[in-house]
């Protein structure tokens, strides 16, 4: 972990931003920026130090704030869902207008703002990538597309956003990586598809899965993305550095959830549609490069979140 750096970081109320944020606040000046809809959140963050800013992306909002951050972990998303679109509807035009101009402008914002930190890191996703074999690991060089029909305007805003990043990475010659995430879990905000997918349990509601196969992912604990940020900062370059981010292992979707339901004792139904929350795997050489390795593995991570989410509803221990 980084010392006595001033670091920027949006998007922490969420899952993934949320554990770094806190980590690196130990020994460092952390502010995150944020609509903070949720105030606890806030509050719990200014008890341990944080400064925090009130920003909307779909906003400016950055005058005044200081731009001597020595680094940036951009990890806040308008990801153009049907409640957030101005059309109401997840296909509407919208949601595409606003997935694409929101995010590509305050990410713009954010790194002009910034253009003398030593390095910012930029949370793009695994569903830039083009459909393959379920169970094909996918490279950083893979065909991009943009088919997420669960979400469609999401993965457009991402890329979109990536060229927005890449343009300016080079244009400010600030040093920049963007890290593809894979299925990030963990113990805070919504938890990640396993915990999505167990309330869905919960409710009786059978898992959308393909009519054939399963979707395979590369799932990372909240904690392994907390190590791993300080080494992605220092992978930063112009032009951007292109990483895919994800744990070391591969899993089924259908396996994890299975799982879920014997550590849990909740029954999981499947149901094949052609509209799933498609997840890719990924061949984690380069992020093993710049990175390192996982400490959690899998089971132990899931085990972990639903813990923290659920206490008590971990009932058996399968090997
Ligand atoms: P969450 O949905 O948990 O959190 C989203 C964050 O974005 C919140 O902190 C929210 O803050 C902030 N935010 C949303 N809209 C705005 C806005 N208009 N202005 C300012 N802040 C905003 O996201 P995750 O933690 O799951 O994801 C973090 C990043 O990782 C995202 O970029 C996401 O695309 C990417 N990613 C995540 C994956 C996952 O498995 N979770 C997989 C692949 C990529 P607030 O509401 O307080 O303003």
């Amino acid at each position: 972990m980084p010392v006595g750096k001033k670091i920027l970081v949006t998007g922490a109320t969420g899952l993934v931003a949320r554990t770094a944020a806190e980590a690196l606040a130990v020994h460092n000046e952390v502010w995150c920026l944020g609509r903070f809809s949720d105030a606890g959140t806030e509050r719990r963050f200014q008890g341990r130090g944080i400064r925090t800013w009130r920003w909307d992306m779909a906003r400016d909002g950055l005058g005044g704030l200081p731009d001597d951050f020595t680094h940036v972990l951009h990890a806040a998303v308008e990801r153009g869902d049907a409640s957030g679109g101005a059309g109401g509807d997840a296909k509407s035009a919208g949601t595409f207008e606003e997935a694409v101009a929101v995010n590509s402008v305050a990410t713009g914002r954010l790194m002009t703002h910034c253009r003398s930190a030593e390095a910012f890191l930029f949370l793009s996703t695994s569903a830039v990538y083009a459909p393959q074999a379920l169970d094909h690991p996918h490279t950083e060089a893979d065909p991009l597309g943009t088919e997420a029909p669960w979400l469609p305007a999401y993965p457009v805003g991402k890329l979109a956003t990536e060229g927005a990043v890449r343009a300016l990475a080079v244009t400010l010659g600030l040093p920049t990586t963007i890290a593809r995430l894979n299925v990030a879990y963990g113990p805070h905000g919504h938890g990640g598809l396993p915990v999505i997918h167990y309330r869905q349990m919960l409710a009786g509601e059978p898992i959308a899965v393909p009519h054939a196969g399963q979707h395979y992912c590369s799932p990372i604990h909240t904690d392994d993305i907390t190590r791993h940020v300080p080494r992605l900062w220092a992978a930063a370059r112009t032009p951007a550095t292109v990483v895919n981010w994800g744990g070391d292992e591969v899993v089924g979707v259908r396996d994890l959830m299975t799982y879920v339901s014997e550590l849990t004792g909740v029954p999981v139904g499947f149901r094949p549609s052609a509209v799933t929350r498609t997840v890719v795997a990924f061949d984690s050489t380069r992020r093993r490069r710049l990175a390192g390795a996982c400490e959690w593995s899998w089971r132990d991570g899931v085990r972990q979140a639903l813990r923290a989410h659920f206490p008590g509803a971990v009932k058996a221990d399968p090997c």
